[in-house]
């Protein structure tokens, strides 16, 4: 008789919906999903709940009127879809194969299949690898000025970046701030010619050009930055209370390159309503928002992409409805359906 251990099931058993993610995106995914009795299956990755968990206090987001803790917003999401019935898997997604149904993914111990699959996998904030940068992360070193600004009124501050997002980070903190130290490391910004215009006049703005950051210093929060200039080497510090990193941020597809339609820096695209070029796989939240980027449009677009996933599914005859949807409204027909999917999925990467 074969012990438990021996009767690994050798074909895995197929989820209505796979959501790799757990983000404000993927959790609401899995809510909708869940609750629309699909069976629903959330890889987690191994760094659980996305951006929020290194953000401390969220006070934007609708429904906590005193503000809530970053991880703890993301453990309620997580509760809330488990009551539904979603499981979860705290692993990373290593490889992916789009290539026929059921749809594959790996983690690097185990393979899981699913009719649908939501990518909900996020985007992560470039860092400039300083010394102190992480230690300091919360206590005056942050990467979004939406949700950290507030906590800034009247203090001194720097930006680092010369892109858009710089320069849209601190025109907003010159709300907060007594003043805005923008610095950056060539001696012109790259930014769009009217942001850099609005920053270049803003009385509150001063923009050091040809400045690299070395440091962050302070010890239980940040006091100041060290400072070198790109063309003398001359290094000096300025005291600020905090110090926001605006380099830009890199979606996380790098497992759907050369099977998902992205823009040139990653960014996924939706063909259909949230879904991809590929039929049936899904996205939703910052890997397809390099705009908006907030936990509360992202929960917005998980919901969108659950609703689609449970329509697209009804459209293929997967799962039971009373009214199904017609597969025209994916851009198929019919008859066309499985031929243009075996045309048009990618092969395994
Ligand atoms: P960008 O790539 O445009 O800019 C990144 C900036 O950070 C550059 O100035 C770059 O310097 C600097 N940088 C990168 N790495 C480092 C580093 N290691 N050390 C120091 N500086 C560094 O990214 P953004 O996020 O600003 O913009 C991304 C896209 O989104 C752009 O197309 C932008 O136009 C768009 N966007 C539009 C907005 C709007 O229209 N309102 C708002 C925000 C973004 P360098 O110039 O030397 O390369």
């Amino acid at each position: 008789m074969a012990h438990d251990s021996d009767a690994t099931p050798q074909t895995p058993a197929v989820y209505d919906v796979l959501i790799i993610g757990s983000g404000p995106a993927g959790y609401t995914a899995a809510i909708y999903a869940a609750r629309a009795n699909l069976r629903t299956l959330v890889l987690q990755g191994d760094q659980l709940g996305g951006q929020l968990m290194i953000t401390s206090e969220v006070e934007n987001y609708p429904g906590f009127e005193e503000g809530v803790i970053g991880p703890e917003l993301m453990d309620k999401f997580e509760k809330q879809a488990r009551r539904f019935g979603a499981e979860m898997v705290p692993q990373d997604v290593v490889k992916v194969d789009f290539s026929s149904r059921p749809f594959s993914v790996w983690t690097y111990n185990k393979q899981y299949q699913g009719n649908a699959v939501i990518v909900a996998t996020g985007a992560s904030a470039k860092w400039l690898g300083l010394p102190n940068e992480q230690r300091l992360q919360g206590r005056g070193v942050s990467g979004c000025a939406t949700c950290d600004g507030f906590f800034f009124r009247d203090k001194e501050i720097a930006v680092v970046g010369g892109g858009d997002t710089a320069m849209e980070e601190a025109l907003f903190l010159t709300r907060y701030a007594s003043r805005v130290h923008l610095l950056h490391r060539r001696d012109s910004l790259r930014a769009s010619k009217i942001m850099r215009q609005r920053v270049e006049t803003n009385p509150k703005i001063v923009v050091h050009y040809s400045t690299a950051v070395e440091d962050v210093l302070g010890e239980a929060a940040v006091e100041g930055v060290k400072l070198r200039n790109t063309q003398t080497g001359e290094i000096s510090e300025i005291t600020v209370q905090g110090l926001f990193i605006a380099i830009g941020h890199q979606p996380n597809t790098e497992l759907f390159k050369g099977v998902l339609d992205m823009d040139e820096v990653g960014y996924l695209k939706p063909t259909v309503n949230t879904m991809t070029n590929v039929p049936g796989i899904f996205l939703a939240g910052d890997v397809a928002d390099s705009r908006y980027r907030q936990a509360v449009t992202a929960a917005g677009e998980g919901c969108r992409a659950a609703i689609d996933v449970e329509r697209w599914l009804e459209s293929q005859g997967e799962v039971d409805s009373a009214t199904v949807e017609d597969p025209a409204a994916w851009g198929e027909t019919a008859e066309t359906t499985d031929a243009s999917f075996a045309r048009r999925a990618p092969a395994a990467h």
